[in-house]
């Protein structure tokens, strides 16, 4: 959706050789905005010559463009070389910095470096295009050469891209990767982050250059603790990382800690990401809503490790870091095994996964599955049940609807058979919608 507003500026001549600013406001939930100017530049004069007429061009006005955003920074300034810009969080015309289109009061620099002596009127052709819901695919645990992995920051992030996958979190062991470290690639948002890792459990701060200002290391559950309160202050996304990892589990209590999100499915599907399942399972069945999500953890190609193996499924509201972070947050988000893995949304009235609704007698959830293979089984969990729902017959998709019964969540999960003779493993995992009683 987009919106146009016209601004009409006059600038006398008194004013030239001065900066004049026009205010004007940025609307909620804007994906993209775009300027364009224009203004009589030049006086045309007919000069009658011995066999016609000459038209005689003279620059009567010069304009200056720039941007400067709702905290007073200078977003761009172009003086009089360009005639319009776009501008969004991740890309941004030359002479802009892309960045967050935050609601509130914005100006444009009105640079007066030439007035005629009339004065001149200047027209602002302001664009603003509303976000609206993307689905979008990336990995939320990965390693460089800055820990254990192998590749750089710009190798992963151009591996991320060629594997199809539209954001990657850099998550090195107690190296924390800022943004300013990161990498710009068009076409894949990279999201700062470090895995605090701990002889006694690992876990994931996202979005934040700074979540700590002590090192790492602590020695006591009070100052983990205290690790994990100021990333929360901070405004990291936190995340347990695989809690049953061979020969790094999570030991500390979770209870004492604030957490957003837990990492129920860590690299190749197998015993240890089972048993997470099953813990989250039983924190969802307790009452809890904790959104599951899953990462590859990276750190090299080998037979088992692939990028975005699994990876996250999300559905935000712009590619910018922030929405796939708020996304994250809220459970609007599945797992899928890779990149080409499957896909799914549920629904209940305008509610998505992640999301809670009252219950009430005759809710349904409305599933909509793609990517499937022939084989798959569609399974929806409750906390009560797990009960196959559909079996694909052939390659395709499918649209169900399930009468929710009584109060509680229901998820969906995808199980493939991947190899003949070995039972099937789950290639989808999603996040629940949550049915409460009145
Ligand atoms: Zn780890
Ligand atoms: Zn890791």
């Amino acid at each position: 959706m987009e919106k146009h507003i016209q601004l009409e500026y006059f600038v006398p001549h008194e004013k030239e050789g001065h900066y004049l600013t026009l205010p004007f406001q940025m609307p909620e939930n804007i994906a993209e905005f775009s300027l364009s100017y224009h203004y009589q530049k030049d006086q045309v004069e007919p000069i009658q010559v011995e066999n016609g007429t000459f038209l005689s061009s003279r620059q009567i006005n010069i304009l200056d463009l720039g941007l400067v955003g709702p905290n007073g920074e200078q977003v761009g300034a172009s003086g009089s070389d360009k005639s319009a810009f776009t501008l969004s969080a991740l890309e941004a015309t030359p002479g802009y910095t892309p960045t967050l289109l935050t609601a509130g009061e914005w100006q444009i620099i009105v640079g007066a470096y030439k007035i005629a002596p009339e004065g001149v009127s200047v027209l602002y052709d302001l664009t603003f295009t509303a976000k609206s819901p993307l689905h979008l695919r990336g990995d939320i645990h990965t390693h460089t050469h800055a820990s254990d992995g192998v590749l750089s920051a710009s190798e992963l992030a151009v591996h991320a891209l060629r594997h199809g996958l539209d954001f990657l979190a850099i998550t090195d062991h107690n190296q924390i990767a800022k943004s300013d470290q990161l990498p710009r690639i068009a076409g894949i948002t990279l999201i700062p982050g470090v895995e605090w890792t701990h002889y006694q459990g690992h876990a994931n701060f996202l979005g934040t250059d700074q979540p700590y200002d002590e090192p790492f290391f602590t020695n006591t559950p009070e100052d983990a603790r205290s690790r994990f309160v100021s990333a929360r202050e901070r405004g990291a996304l936190i995340i347990i990382n695989h809690p049953f990892g061979e020969g790094c589990e999570f030991q500390f209590d979770l209870n004492q800690l604030t957490f957003d999100c837990m990492e129920i499915w860590n690299g190749p599907m197998r015993e240890s990401n089972l048993r997470a399942v099953g813990l989250w399972q039983s924190l969802l069945a307790s009452g809890k809503k904790i959104p599951a999500v899953g990462g590859s953890d990276y750190h090299r190609d080998n037979l088992f490790q692939i990028l975005g193996g699994p990876c996250m499924g999300v559905y935000a509201l712009s590619r910018s870091r922030e929405d796939i972070l708020s996304a994250l947050r809220a459970g609007h988000s599945y797992i899928t095994f890779a990149p080409q893995g499957p896909q799914v949304e549920i629904s209940a009235g305008d509610a998505i996964m992640g999301d809670s609704v009252n219950w009430q007698p005759g809710t349904y959830l409305s599933i909509s599955a793609q990517g499937l293979k022939n084989g798959d089984i569609l399974r929806a969990v409750t906390a009560q049940d797990s009960t196959d729902v559909f079996q694909a017959t052939s390659d395709g998709k499918v649209t169900l609807e399930i009468p929710i019964a009584a109060p509680g969540f229901m998820r969906i999960e995808i199980h493939r058979t991947f190899l003949p003779g070995i039972p099937p493993l789950p290639a989808l995992i999603s996040n629940p919608i949550y049915f409460d009683s009145d």
